[in-house]
């Protein structure tokens, strides 16, 4: 699994907590990504050393916004592949930009997965996220990626705004199905410390929205996804059977995964050292960290408890405090996994109409 993280984007949007800089000078992104492929290549023999290298990531930040010429200079850099899933961030008014030669291009680069920040489907919620495209834009986005011939394409959607009422947020899970993709990740709007939106808050213009609000719009995403043939595979993740996201189910079973780029997160192999580089550009350094065992405990508990296969019964036995194993069993929110093809047997998850509270369950077995 290999990670690369571009740190650009064209503005900020009100409620993200990601490393970024907004990009105001060509030569700044031409040094970061020299500096990405120079690590690439420092960091080649860690790369090849994994079998689990079969995925490449590239997030943001906003890789949409690199040139072309850059863009491949980059993926040039990487091991060549073939990966058996390559993923790319884009946003919509990139596309719209950029039109369907770009995409026929990062196709011919080996990309085969795009995944698009939509976030909503109306123009004043879009304006309030301070996203750069409206409602029209991810449309067209959309249909280039189709013309151009992206068959996996993953949307990001958020709820529970406080301004977003209901009937609006049906209206937007309708729309995103109405495009038809293979995959939604679909998030709840959360406070990110240095975000706009933490400020608003704290300056008294803008009130969350209650729990409430919230879980009836997770609810309604839920049954409006299982009824349209969506698999409910993660707590934020849905996805058409046979395209959930390789990468990411890989991440939530700590397989180790090689990070480049500023803000990058790495998982050595044995999974018990973390190694994260700087969030500065265009130099970034890198610092390591011995995972306790504690650490790793929690980790592991928490990943897999957010997913549909859950853990093994052994790892459940061992990992978490049996009395609250046994109280969350007979509460049924804890219930083992039915058996299925591409999940084995004796394995324990939280059932989907729990999903909305996992964190607490999970705090409760730590
Ligand atoms: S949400 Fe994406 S596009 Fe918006 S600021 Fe964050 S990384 Fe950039």
């Amino acid at each position: 699994m290999i990670y690369v993280h571009v740190p650009f984007c064209k503005s900020f949007c009100t409620y993200c907590g990601f490393y970024s800089e907004v990009c105001r000078q060509p030569s700044q992104m031409e040094e970061c990504i020299a500096n990405i492929c120079r690590e690439a290549a420092l960091r080649r023999d860690e790369m090849a050393a994994s079998a689990d290298m079969d995925t490449l990531y590239i997030g943001g930040g906003t890789p949409s916004v690199l040139p072309l010429s850059l863009f491949s200079r980059l993926v040039r850099a990487l091991p060549p592949g073939p990966y058996g899933e390559f993923t790319v961030e884009v946003n919509p008014e990139d596309i719209v930009e950029k039109g369907v030669s770009y995409v026929r291009e990062l196709l011919d680069l080996g990309v085969g997965r795009i995944s698009m920040g939509v976030q909503s489907f109306d123009d004043g919620i879009l304006r309030w996220m301070n996203r750069r495209h409206d409602a029209d834009r991810a449309r067209k986005a959309f249909r280039i990626l189709r013309e151009a011939g992206v068959g996996n394409i993953s949307i990001d959607l958020i709820f529970g705004l406080s301004h977003l009422s209901d009937e609006l947020w049906e209206k937007t899970v309708d729309e995103a199905l109405e495009l038809a993709p293979e995959h939604i990740s679909c998030y709840q709007l959360s406070v990110e410390e240095g975000s706009a939106l933490e400020k608003l808050i704290a300056d008294g213009r803008y009130r969350e929205a209650s729990e409430e609000q919230c879980r009836r719009q997770y609810d309604l995403l839920c049954r409006k996804l299982a009824a349209a043939g969506f698999r409910h595979y993660e707590v934020s993740n849905f996805a058409r059977p046979g395209f959930e996201a390789r990468h990411n189910s890989a991440y939530w079973r700590r397989v180790p995964y090689v990070g480049l780029g500023p803000g990058a997160h790495s998982l050595l192999p044995g999974g018990r050292i973390r190694r994260w580089n700087a969030d500065t550009v265009p130099v970034y350094t890198a610092t390591e960290e011995h995972l306790t065992d504690e650490d790793i405990r929690v980790e592991a508990l928490m990943l897999a408890l957010r997913t549909d296969r859950g853990i093994a019964g052994a790892d459940l036995a061992r990992l978490a405090d049996p009395a609250a194993v046994e109280r969350l069993r007979s509460a049924g929110a804890i219930v083992p996994v039915a058996e299925r093809s591409s999940i084995p047997g004796d394995r324990y998850r939280i059932p989907e109409d729990h999903f909305f509270v996992s964190d607490e369950i999970i705090r409760e077995l730590l």
